[in-house]
């Protein structure tokens, strides 16, 4: 399988845009009405995450929407399916293991770059925090073929059923990167896994009412430029039955509207097509796609 080429300084910038998702999750935690408590995004944002959420058009809307829904999502699937395995590709500066619960036998890994991963581990134990599951880490390239190897080695069973969440990471991937990853994460998932992700469809890209974020992460270095159109036929190439909601519907449920801020009685399929799909898929069977 060839491998997908970002080069080390994009993947570096795109390491960046985790202080700020992290900047936003502080913000929202701050909140009276607050849809989460990350009592540690604060600390992990730091004045670089600080820097960058004074950049955004919509103090970070689709963070917060995307954070409160796979939340969701994650303790629903976790309880609902006694599933015990849990991956995040791009974990970010994610604090899922520590304030969410989960069941005492609960492994969750977590996947990012060396730096960053050695980054959040040097400010979360500096302040003497527990997860509150088993909690692993695994450095990878994510656009290789060979970081399966290391989730393995790191205790991963693809026996097992498994949740995954891929969040905040399509958009900046080539699509060939993002076909390379579904494949891999498909081929590790035993029926009965679950998948969620944020993705972009390739109307974003180009609208002028979405302009001013493209210029934006162009000029960060970090243009979106990883499209998925249609989520669920992708999907189910890969063998996985899916269910796709906008950032914008779900924004207007939990009352906190999303850039480019189309009012609720104008969202249509194609209006939407201007805003983070949040997917989720269960594994079904082999796939027809080729992996
Ligand atoms: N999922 C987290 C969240 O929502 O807060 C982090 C999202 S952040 C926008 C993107 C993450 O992708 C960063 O932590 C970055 O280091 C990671 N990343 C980017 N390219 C990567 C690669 N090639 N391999 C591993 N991680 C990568």
């Amino acid at each position: 399988m060839a491998e997908s080429s970002l080069t080390p300084t994009q993947k570096a910038s795109i390491g960046y845009t985790a202080y700020m998702t992290a900047a936003v999750r502080a913000h929202e935690s701050q909140r009276p009405d607050r849809l989460f408590n990350d009592p540690w995004a604060a600390s992990l944002a730091g004045a670089e995450g600080e820097r960058r959420f004074r950049q955004l058009e919509d103090a970070g809307g689709s963070i917060i929407v995307r954070t409160r829904f796979f939340d969701e999502f994650l303790q629903s699937t976790v309880n609902q399916w006694s599933i015990r395995q849990l991956v995040m590709p791009a974990c970010g500066l994610d604090t899922r293991a520590f304030r969410l619960s989960w069941p005492a036998d609960t492994i969750l890994f977590e996947l990012d770059q060396p730096d960053l991963l050695r980054y959040k581990e040097d400010i979360l134990q500096a302040q003497h925090v527990q997860p509150r599951c088993q909690r692993r880490l695994v450095a990878v390239d994510l656009t290789t073929a060979s970081w399966p190897t290391h989730l393995l080695e790191a205790g991963y069973d693809p026996s097992l059923p498994s949740v995954w969440l891929v969040e905040g990471l399509l958009f900046y991937l080539p699509n060939k990167a993002i076909l390379q990853l579904l494949g891999l994460i498909s081929r590790l998932s035993s029926p009965q896994s679950w998948l969620a992700f944020d993705a972009i469809h390739g109307a974003m890209t180009s609208s002028p009412f979405t302009q001013q974020r493209m210029e934006r992460v162009t000029r960060l270095g970090v243009p979106w430029i990883g499209t998925i159109d249609d989520p669920v036929a992708l999907l189910a190439s890969f063998g996985w039955q899916a269910s796709v909601t906008s950032s914008a519907r779900k924004g207007y449920e939990y009352n906190r509207p999303v850039y480019p801020f189309i009012p609720r009685d104008q969202l249509t399929p194609e209006t939407e097509k201007l805003y983070h799909w949040l997917v989720t898929a269960v594994r079904q069977h082999q796939a027809s796609h080729q992996e």
